[in-house]
């Protein structure tokens, strides 16, 4: 059915927008696939990605997504939309394929954009059995320019060797993590400690599952650097992200999606 889904179109990609937890600003989208299925309706990632790793499908999938997340952000800059990155997933098994990174800089070629552009997200169990021919994949695709976020950090398993090794531009601190963040004092420790080790290693942070301003609140004052959660905006179609920041010029400095003045202001008299 996935295979019929990528040729009968029914695939499609929305974007969910990454803010500066200081200024407000979009600096970034993320690019997330889902489904429309003529029958079922539509599907969310969660319910096809796993079958679409299982069966092998997710090559396919994932070089799809990372086309149609090209070809948008150049249409993006075309209509005049500023050069912040757009975030693809990547799934362990298209890092496994040995042509990737030349499949990227293909990809990258086809649809002109630059490589700076363009950050390609990986989980910690894509880095479980680093072999040679991943980590030549991974070099090949930093001396293309691309850069590398670790996503779901502190999730997968519990060995941070691989941080000796490969230079991640960013981490995600994923959503489960962020839940208690402004009511549990074991919670906010452990994220503070996951900011704290992403700075030291020189790495941006990004919290990610954010729908409270205490949240907010708490990232500010520990001085995480980016936010993305439905507080700002859920994913939404390529062609609201132009309309998102046509708001954000008029509301900053908090321009987030959805988020009313009232809210605003309380963000700003926030200590
Ligand atoms: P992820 O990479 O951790 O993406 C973040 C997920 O959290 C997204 O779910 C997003 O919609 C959701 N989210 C964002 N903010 C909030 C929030 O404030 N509250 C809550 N409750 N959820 C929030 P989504 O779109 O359903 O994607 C689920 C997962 O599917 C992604 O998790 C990613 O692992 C995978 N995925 C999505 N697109 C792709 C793709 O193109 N390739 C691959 N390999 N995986 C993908
Ligand atoms: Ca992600």
């Amino acid at each position: 059915m996935l295979q019929a889904a990528l040729a009968q179109q029914e695939l499609f990609v929305e974007y969910q927008p990454l803010i500066d937890l200081q200024t407000g600003e979009i600096t970034a989208t993320e690019a997330l696939v889902r489904w429309q299925h003529p029958h079922l309706g539509r599907l969310s990632p969660a319910s096809f990605i796993p079958c679409a790793e299982s069966s092998g499908q997710i090559t396919a999938v994932g070089h799809w997504v990372l086309e149609q997340a090209c070809q948008q952000r150049m249409t993006w800059t075309r209509i005049g939309v500023p050069l912040f990155p757009v975030m693809v997933n990547l799934s362990p098994t298209q890092l496994h394929e040995p042509a990737f990174a030349d499949l990227v800089r293909a990809v990258l070629e086809r649809t002109g954009m630059s490589a700076d552009l363009l950050q390609l997200e990986l989980t910690e169990g894509a880095l479980l059995q680093t072999t040679k021919a991943i980590e030549h994949q991974l070099s090949k695709l930093g001396d293309l320019g691309i850069r590398l976020v670790l996503d779901d950090f502190g999730m997968g398993h519990a060995s941070l060797h691989y941080l000796r090794s490969f230079h991640f531009h960013k981490l995600k601190i994923p959503r489960e993590l962020m839940e208690g963040v402004a009511t549990h004092e074991r919670d906010a420790v452990i994220v503070r400690a996951i900011i704290d080790l992403g700075h030291k290693l020189d790495m941006g942070v990004i919290a990610e599952g954010i729908e409270a301003l205490d949240q907010v609140t708490f990232l500010r004052k520990e001085s995480c650097d980016e936010g993305q959660g439905y507080l700002f905006s859920r994913p939404i179609g390529p062609a609201r992200i132009p309309e998102l920041i046509a708001q954000d010029r008029s509301t900053r400095p908090l321009p987030i999606a959805r988020t009313t003045t009232a809210t605003q202001q309380a963000l700003d008299t926030q200590p």
